[in-house]
């Protein structure tokens, strides 16, 4: 079991500048998790109206005595942030402060390296596309002008 490697803060695999953080939520906490972002300074955020399965399940049915769901997957939302690789645990604390409430169906987290950002208006590419006004970078001063 290699889960050690993905404790928070022992970095992330493979390594990469910039992570997509998809967290698929109650749709009832898309507002809680929305402002806690905001108020920390991030600027970019892509949601998806979605539907799924997971322990909650949909709707079941039994058929030759197994259970398969039907076509009645449960509603979530889906929030895409892209951030550099230093803001990760932090948005992750907050996704999942916000979007917890101790049952089953609370939704999941997931993590991925991405390549690059390009910022379609100048075609400015990685860190200076990642970057972005008032953003996360610039309340805590580490933006290098
Ligand atoms: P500009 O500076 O020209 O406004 P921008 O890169 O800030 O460019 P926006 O117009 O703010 O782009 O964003 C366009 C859309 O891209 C947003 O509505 C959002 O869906 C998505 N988006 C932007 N940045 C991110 C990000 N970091 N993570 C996830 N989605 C993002
Ligand atoms: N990392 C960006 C910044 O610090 C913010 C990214 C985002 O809001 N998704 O400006």
């Amino acid at each position: 079991d290699d889960r050690d490697s993905h404790a928070p803060g022992a970095g992330y695999v493979p390594q990469s500048d910039f992570y997509k953080i998809e967290a698929i939520v109650r749709p009832w906490r898309l507002q809680h998790v929305a402002s806690a972002l905001i108020k920390m300074g991030i600027r970019g955020v892509t949601v998806y109206d979605v539907r799924g399965f997971g322990a909650q399940g949909g709707a079941r049915e039994r058929y030759a005595g197994s259970e398969f769901t039907e076509d009645s997957f449960v509603q979530k939302v889906k929030l895409e942030i892209v951030v550099s690789q230093d803001q990760v645990e932090a948005v992750l604390a907050t996704v999942i402060e916000n979007a917890r409430t101790g049952e089953i169906g609370d939704g999941k987290v997931f993590i991925s390296p991405v390549s690059d950002v390009v910022r379609v208006r100048t075609g400015e590419r990685g860190l200076k596309a990642e970057r972005m006004a008032g953003g996360r970078a610039e309340i805590l001063g580490v933006v290098e002008k």
